[in-house]
């Protein structure tokens, strides 16, 4: 587009009009929108919207929100909004759906009407998948995505529509938000006039049983709060030893980034069985739902350990800076999500740490987490060889919804994942380029660091991130990202963990973390031994191409009926994996597939096999030193 307006050799000052033009956006102040978002009936699943938008007569489009910052999809819940009607001076105005974009309404605003009256419902979804448009209400609570409740006037980017919200609350529901309040009266909420992305941004969870647990470390000037929204007042009982984690969390992300960049921070942490499990990334708080019990059962809240952290790392990785692709300025306009190796893939790396440093986790539980991380890429993993680390972060909008069957050979998000092996090796890298004088955390302080003027947004491309690398260590990252991005290989890059002096290898011992993974989630985790992925009910979630189940006929979706002619139990296959280590007998299992029985036998006498990370002798051990806390705790 900008080549061809080039040949005409146009005036600047036109050239500029042309473009804006061009992108449909006008920047000129507007009086601000109206918005009423009424969720007395949350319990109830529906939650209504009242607009008020300043117009002038003529056509007019409007857009419900369908790239959904921090989702990196267009997966905005078109289909729960009913009831829309549209008004102005007591009539009503008649609109149409556009033909080929479903989240775009067209109306003709009639002569003499100066603002339009807009009215829909917004109504919850069962569905636990599917993130914040999955489930978010319950009988007790509700978070409240500003996205899901508005429509916005086309031809202007985000930041320059103004709102002036309010919300109103079922009777004596409390609530948490980044957004600053202008006025309360009783369960109806007035919130100060916002810019469209700032609300977007700035979700709101409420509830019955609601509690603020302060997590601002001793000496920091910015207020930092845990949320609390549950089903029932018992999951509310936050230990103190947890508050004081979390403390240290807040406390280490000074220490580890140099500024902060939000003028509080909020974690809206939501406890219950009935809503979307996910965490979802805002600039100055994060949306963030786990099962009712996950801070008073021990197990489960060493499980979540990771979530807080990762959400918290995106308030300076994701909303300060972002790769300029991700930063669309209306959310109908494509994301291209290529960046995610480091939009995701870095705060994966650093949230893992943030979890050790902060005490959340023990260095041996970052061990663990960090060889259960590489044993996932190979070997013997199949996804590797074919779809390169970078085209996972390019189909991520459509990686996030695949099914789980299939995950080896098709690959996931595992932008996430690979990308905490590439930046561990981009540590080891600035570590021996600089002879052990520089790390990551230096470049997170050259990159995220600066003044705090609140939640700004400031984009960056590849170029800008070697440019910063190079400051920290000089070398050729360029070449090295592009390795590491375009490669295909059968084996798990593992330049990282060797060069922080460890080594993956695989015993009969199951790690601690991985048991735990199972019970909370029903599973058997047999993929380093015979290749299977089970649910308790021996129902194949995914069998690895390339292993001996697969080999032996096993795909997913099918039931593993009985082992060996005994019933299927996941303690019967884990003791016939190990008698077979003795056995010169075949393992049989009897599997059902649509239907039809059929008996699957192989061969295979290696026992259970699990991934542990080990020493590598006569190597200085990096991993030790970057898990040591920075602050003090
Ligand atoms: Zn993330």
């Amino acid at each position: 587009m900008a080549m061809m307006i080039s040949r005409y050799r146009i005036c600047l000052a036109l050239l500029f009009s042309l473009v804006v033009g061009i992108l449909g956006l006008q920047a000129q102040t507007r009086p601000p929108i109206t918005l009423e978002v009424d969720a007395t009936q949350a319990p109830q699943q529906i939650i209504h919207t009242h607009m008020v938008i300043p117009v002038s007569p003529g056509p007019l489009a409007l857009y419900y929100p369908k790239w959904i910052p921090g989702e990196h999809a267009p997966d905005g819940p078109i289909t729960n909004l009913v009831g829309l009607k549209f008004s102005a001076n007591g009539k009503m105005i008649p609109w149409q759906r556009d033909l080929l974009d479903m989240f775009t309404f067209h109306l003709d605003v009639p002569q003499g009407v100066s603002s339009l009256d807009v009215r829909f419902d917004y109504v919850e979804p069962a569905e636990t998948s599917g993130f914040s448009a999955g489930a978010s209400a319950t009988d007790k609570l509700v978070v409240i995505s500003w996205n899901q409740n508005l429509l916005y006037p086309a031809g202007h980017s985000a930041q320059d529509l103004i709102f002036k919200p309010t919300l109103k609350l079922p009777e004596g529901w409390k609530f948490g938000t980044a957004l600053p309040v202008a006025h309360q009266d009783g369960d109806a909420v007035e919130f100060k006039p916002v810019s469209m992305n700032r609300l977007v941004d700035s979700p709101v969870s409420s509830g019955e049983y609601y509690r603020v647990v302060d997590v601002t470390p001793p000496g920091e000037p910015i207020h930092h709060e845990i949320d609390l929204a549950a089903d029932s007042e018992a999951a509310l009982d936050m230990s103190p030893e947890l508050q004081q984690d979390y403390t240290n969390l807040v406390a280490e992300t000074g220490k580890l980034f140099g500024s902060r960049h939000y003028r509080d921070y909020h974690f809206l942490l939501t406890l219950s069985d009935h809503v979307a499990h996910f965490g979802l990334e805002h600039h100055e708080s994060d949306d963030s739902r786990v099962g009712e019990f996950s801070l008073i059962d021990a197990q489960q809240s060493v499980y979540m350990g990771m979530l807080l952290p990762h959400e918290f790392v995106h308030s300076w990785n994701g909303k300060f800076r972002r790769p300029k692709d991700l930063s669309p300025p209306y959310y109908e306009q494509p994301m291209k999500t290529d960046m995610l190796w480091t939009y995701e893939g870095l705060t994966e790396y650093l949230g893992y740490l943030l979890t050790a440093r902060s005490g959340l986790w023990t260095p041996e539980q970052y061990r663990e987490n960090l060889a259960l991380i590489a044993a996932r890429f190979g070997p013997g993993r199949p996804g590797r060889t074919w779809r390169p680390l970078l085209d996972t972060a390019t189909s991520a909008q459509f990686l996030y919804f695949a099914p789980d069957g299939w995950t080896n050979w098709r690959r996931g998000v595992d932008f996430y994942d690979e990308g905490v092996l590439l930046w561990l090796e981009v540590n080891s890298v600035i570590d021996q380029q600089t002879h052990g004088k520089k790390s990551l955390d230096d470049f997170c302080r050259l990159f995220y660091g600066g003044p705090n003027d609140g939640p700004q947004l400031k984009t960056y491309t590849f170029q800008d991130l070697v440019d910063a690398l190079n400051k920290i260590a000089p070398y050729d990252w360029a070449d090295f990202l592009h390795k590491r991005l375009d490669g295909t290989s059968p084996e798990a890059p593992l330049g990282g963990i060797e060069g922080s002096g460890w080594e993956v290898i695989y015993t009969s011992v199951e790690p601690a973390l991985l048991r735990t993974s199972e019970e909370i989630h029903d599973s058997l985790d047999e993929s380093y031994s015979i290749g299977l992925l089970l649910k308790d009910d021996g129902t194949v979630e995914d069998s690895i191409v390339t292993k001996p189940a697969y080999k032996a006929g096993i795909s997913p979706e099918m039931k593993v009926i009985a082992v060996n002619g005994r019933q299927f139990t996941p303690q019967v296959l884990r003791l016939a994996l190990k008698a077979g280590i003795t056995s010169k007998e075949p393992l049989r299992l009897l599997v059902l597939n649509d239907g039809y029985y059929k008996t699957c036998t192989m061969d295979y006498h290696g026992g259970e096999l699990f991934p542990h990370l080990v020493r590598e002798s006569g190597q200085p051990d990096l991993l030790d030193q970057i898990l040591k806390p920075l602050a003090t705790h």
